[in-house]
């Protein structure tokens, strides 16, 4: 076999002994005439400009030779308050500062998902909006501000602008939205399906807030160690068709197209520019699963091999970067062709094309067959009396309602999210579910003991679907 490497994949080797540059003897590699002050790859001393520069650069050229983002753009860029993002809003300002043709000529506004719903108290979480709001505001640009348990709601919510009067207000929460959102993660069974149901969720709420705002694009402050252990992750939990749109830098979906310009960085490389410019990293409270998820389990694996082989998440990264799957040219088609591609193709959780039409020959089409005769209906096993949620409708009864499924409270806007369907009608409703998810999305809702507390955005996408899909079969017959 050939030992030629065309694609110039870097040798694995075992990192030993990281260059001490403590005692400020060490010259900078590149321009060999100041004291160097951060090492990367192990060996590779850097003094503080030649460092800076080369970030800086690494950053614009991702942009600049993508040829995909044009002068006067309005973005919108995702903000958690972490290392990664907190880097991409300085490089944005330092940018925009340039008075050369480096200068980037974007126009960008600001958003923050706030995610105290799931980890820490209401005062807490409002504390860190208003510390973000103002790390933004003194930068000079403008602030939205959501929150993780909108993506419940059936329309849109929009995101608050940050202006001198919301200061001075307390941050407003929908508590009847926080409660079915804690539901909803309470009722996930294992903590990779916490996470996973998360990830989705965010980025249904990002994807919401730009298209209600009217932004076509958005930056994310993804970096290729982030973006290493997603790709490795990712595949693991069955969303290995949907890399190119999680890793790569453009990732079009139904309305807006993400664009990652941070994933040539190295975590490790974000920390060094941070600490030389001085800049405070706020770290709001993100999610965490309280156990081992597959998606931990995969990061404390890569950072640790990454440790002793400093190869590891180029290597990944690379690998990921030429991953393409059949499902990406059914997006190239509907970028070109608006009608090419229906709201049914797209999976009704996470948005992505769906990639279970696979055929019969088709590991995908085994598996379902298995399950298929594998499981019995719910009345062949026993007929359980199902949990009514026992609020009295409006007009005094508190009978199921067979035709739709949610009980009176809900359809008069109350705030029960709770089905009063039976079995039968559950166990229908989850396979005509299932059939509007993609496979990964499938995956995680096994591992939620009731589909009934999705978002109600998802069920009323299913639920057109489905009559959609009633109507065709309907109709067939008289189709030439
Ligand atoms: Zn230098
Ligand atoms: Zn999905």
């Amino acid at each position: 076999m050939c030992s030629v490497d065309p694609d110039g994949v870097i040798e694995m080797t075992r990192a030993t002994g990281t260059l001490d540059i403590s005692k400020g003897d060490v010259m900078c590699r590149k321009c060999a005439s100041a004291v160097a002050e951060v090492v990367l790859r192990v060996r590779d001393a850097y003094c503080r400009d030649c460092f800076l520069a080369y970030f800086t650069h690494k950053f614009r050229s991702t942009i600049g030779k993508s040829k995909q983002i044009h002068p006067g753009d309005r973005i919108l860029v995702g903000l958690s308050g972490g290392a990664s993002s907190t880097a991409l809003l300085h490089l944005i300002r330092e940018g925009l500062q340039e008075s050369s043709h480096k200068k980037l000529r974007f126009d960008p506004v600001f958003l923050y998902v706030d995610e105290c719903v799931l980890c820490g108290s209401m005062d807490e979480g409002c504390d860190h909006v208003h510390k973000v709001v103002e790390q933004v505001a003194s930068l000079g640009f403008q602030c939205y501000v959501a929150a993780l348990e909108q993506v419940m709601a059936l329309q849109p919510v929009l995101p608050v602008l940050r202006t001198q009067e919301w200061k001075e207000m307390k941050h407003t929460v929908d508590e009847n939205l926080r409660k079915k959102f804690c539901e909803l993660f309470t009722s996930c069974k294992s903590a990779s399906a916490q996470q996973d149901l998360h990830d989705q969720l965010l980025q249904t709420v990002l994807r919401q807030c730009a298209h209600s705002l009217g932004f076509r694009k958005m930056f994310l402050g993804d970096n290729s160690t982030t973006l290493s252990v997603r790709i490795l992750s990712q595949v693991a939990l069955g969303r290995g068709s949907q890399l190119p749109a999680r890793v790569h830098f453009k990732a079009p979906s139904q309305s807006v197209e993400v664009y990652r310009p941070m994933r040539e960085l190295l975590e490790n490389e974000i920390l060094h520019y941070l600490n030389l410019q001085d800049i405070t990293v706020l770290r709001p409270p993100t999610f965490q699963p309280k156990n081992t998820s597959i998606a931990s389990c995969t990061e404390e694996f890569v950072r640790s091999l990454q440790n002793d082989f400093p190869a590891t998440i180029p290597t990944i990264f690379r690998t990921g970067d030429k991953l393409v799957s059949t499902t990406t040219q059914a997006e190239k088609e509907h970028d070109s062709s608006a009608d090419s591609l229906t709201s049914d193709d797209f999976c009704a959780l996470c948005g992505s094309t769906l990639d279970t039409e696979k055929g019969e020959a088709s590991a995908l089409h085994a598996t379902v067959v298995s399950q298929k005769y594998s499981s019995k209906r719910p009345q062949e096993i026993n007929a359980v009396p199902v949990q009514e949620c026992g609020k009295v409708k409006s007009d005094g009864e508190t009978s199921p309602d067979p035709g739709g499924g949610m009980c009176g409270c809900a359809k008069a806007g109350g705030d029960c999210s709770k089905t009063n369907m039976n079995v039968d009608q559950k166990w229908e409703m989850s396979k005509t579910l299932e059939q509007c998810l993609c496979y990964g999305c499938r995956v995680t809702l096994r591992d939620l003991a009731d589909t009934g507390l999705l978002p109600a955005k998802v069920q009323a996408t299913v639920a057109e679907q489905k009559q959609r899909k009633i109507m065709k079969e309907q109709i067939q017959d008289f189709l030439l």
